[in-house]
């Protein structure tokens, strides 16, 4: 029996603060990475973006899905209510502008704001994809026991994996920072994976982070990370898709980790 995994990848500003060098320079390469294996991914986009290169972000949607990663990539719960609505729901508007049905959101860092199920339904999304973690701690091993996706009031809810017994997320950025023993780390069954573009950028664009920061997160970028993603993908042994897949193979009344063709 075939496993479902869902592939997420957030879209933002290089490194999560400014730059366009992962949507110019990394998609292309990443489209070409999936297409090569069979694979599909939820591409989760920060959607001024659109003003860099709306042919690049078009692009992700044709064999994959687009979701919002918010309109600028701030942080929701550090704004107010209307100014976190324009982030949930421009950014929808703005990326339906590529042709495609946008209708999951991840929130920039996992940050939630007051109020946010609300919000998430006034946009017009279906799943939400924001229960998650950067850092480490028991919240990942909770979120990773969830089952994936669930559906909670009146939308879809798709949490993050665990992996290192729980105390990690199921992330490229911490398979990066342990490599190469963060692969011996992995999850038996997990639900999600997450990445970033610019993880596959090299070291040198990432002087908008802090000096210590920056040493941390740039650890195994660039061609590695190429390598790390691909041995823990073939590692993991199963088929990977996006949330929109496996939020259909729930309507159709099939478990998402069973479907029994392969
Ligand atoms: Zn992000």
């Amino acid at each position: 029996m075939t496993k479902h995994i869902a592939l997420t990848v957030d879209v933002e500003p290089d490194w999560g603060v400014s730059g366009t060098r992962a949507l110019q320079e990394v998609a292309p390469r990443f489209l070409r990475f999936l297409e090569e294996r069979g694979m599909r991914a939820t591409f989760f986009v920060v959607s001024d973006l659109m003003d860099a290169s709306p042919e690049l972000v078009a692009a992700l949607g044709e064999r994959n899905e687009i979701g919002s990663h918010g309109r600028s990539h701030r942080m929701l719960d550090g704004l107010d209510r209307p100014e976190a609505r324009r982030e949930m729901a421009e950014s929808r508007r703005r990326l339906a502008d590529t042709g495609r049905a946008v209708e999951g959101f991840r929130a920039p860092f996992f940050r939630r704001c007051h109020g946010f199920r609300g919000l998430l339904r006034e946009a017009g999304y279906k799943y939400d994809a924001s229960l998650g973690s950067v850092a480490p701690g028991p919240l990942n091993g909770r979120l990773g026991a969830l089952p994936c996706p669930f559906e909670w009031g009146s939308a879809w809810e798709f949490p993050t994996s665990a992996m290192a017994a729980g105390l990690l997320p199921l992330s490229l950025t911490w398979l990066r920072l342990l490599a190469p023993a963060g692969r011996a780390l992995l999850p038996r069954s997990p639900s999600l994976v997450y990445l970033h573009l610019h993880e596959f950028l090299p070291a040198d664009t990432a002087a908008c982070l802090p000096l210590p920061l920056r040493r941390l997160l740039t650890r195994n970028c660039g061609e590695a990370a190429w390598r790390i993603l691909d041995e823990a993908l073939a590692a993991l042994d199963a088929e990977f898709t996006t949330c929109g897949d496996m939020l259909d193979a729930c309507a159709a009344g099939r478990p998402e980790s069973e479907t029994g063709t392969g």
